[in-house]
């Protein structure tokens, strides 16, 4: 399928990204953005690899079927992402998660998406990291994305965008959630739960949890394609537009979605995201606290060029 790139500056961060513009694992392989690995711990499934596609975005402006918000047990708003979806969303939001009384911890609700540019929002509470207990907070977050895909599957989505569930204020380790992450989406859809879904996107805010996907996703998603394996050298520019009409890799890098520089304020929303109400909770949290501004290096708040 033919991917058209678009450039984005940060005055296009308000129009919505059909899924047709977010690069999936083929293209990223051929621009090198993913290395391959030498010893993948799954074989290579090119039906596999057209679904899945990985973005560093706000993904309150994600127009596809589902985005999956890091919500808390309350499912009433918090901060993070959570609040970022609940305010472009509008407060039908919250009066509908109202009527859903709660949600378990490494489960996950669906409700309708109002003002946001997708169709459905699916609120998964991911657990708290808890480093003195890695199997249980990994079960968790495991289920969280076990059961946002199903709701989305029964729900007629065909695309569905995770954020980075507990990686924020929860404190899990990026590199230990991408991997829980990419994993359990490879187990779902080997186990030929996802036939409907025609997308799965990973959409990062920070440079820290994009670069543990771009590790994690060779090693559960490894290229399908010979020429991904080539060095740079062997590629051509004419195998690139034998590929299906893009233009020469070096341009299409150049076109990728430009890094967010700023994370989305807060103003109006409940400042602490965390009301935990189940047995994850009685563990103590591994210092969670909100992700500011001051935490983006330097080099990230730079606009990409
Ligand atoms: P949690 O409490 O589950 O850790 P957070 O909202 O604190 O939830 O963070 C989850 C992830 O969402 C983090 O990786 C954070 O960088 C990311 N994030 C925050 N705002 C946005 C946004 N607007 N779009 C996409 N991801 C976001």
């Amino acid at each position: 399928m033919r991917r058209l790139l678009h450039t984005y500056t940060s005055s296009m961060m308000s129009t919505p990204v059909p899924f047709s513009d977010i690069s999936t694992l083929p293209l990223l392989y051929k621009l090198r953005k993913l290395t391959p690995q030498a010893a993948p711990a799954h074989p290579p499934s090119a039906p596999h690899n057209a679904k899945i596609a990985l973005v560093r975005h706000d993904i309150t402006q994600l127009r596809v079927s589902a985005i999956v918000n890091a919500a808390n047990s309350s499912l009433l708003g918090g901060g993070g992402v959570d609040g970022a979806i609940h305010r472009a969303a509008g407060p039908d939001l919250v009066k509908e998660c109202r009527t859903l009384d709660g949600c378990d911890t490494g489960d996950a609700k669906i409700t309708s998406a109002y003002d946001l540019p997708c169709d459905k929002v699916v609120h998964a509470v991911g657990p708290v990291y808890h480093s003195d207990k890695p199997e249980r907070s990994e079960q968790l977050l495991r289920g969280c994305y076990r059961k946002s895909l199903e709701l989305a599957v029964g729900n007629g989505c065909k695309s569905i965008a995770f954020s980075a569930i507990s990686t924020g204020i929860y404190g899990y380790p990026s590199d230990d959630a991408a991997e829980a992450a990419i994993s359990e989406v490879r187990n779902f859809l080997d186990e030929g739960h996802g036939e409907g879904l025609e997308a799965v996107v990973f959409c990062n805010f920070l440079e820290k949890d994009e670069r543990a996907y771009q590790e994690y996703l060779p090693m559960y998603f490894p290229p399908a394609e010979e020429t991904a394996m080539k060095p740079a050298s062997e590629e051509t520019a004419s195998e690139m537009k034998g590929t299906g009409g893009e233009s020469a890799p070096e341009t299409l890098a150049d076109k990728l979605p430009d890094a967010p520089i700023t994370v989305p304020s807060e103003e109006g929303l409940p400042d602490a995201k965390k009301v935990k109400l189940d047995e994850a909770d009685d563990m103590p949290a591994a210092s969670p606290r909100k992700v500011t501004v001051e935490d983006v290096p330097d080099e990230e708040l730079k606009p990409k060029v």
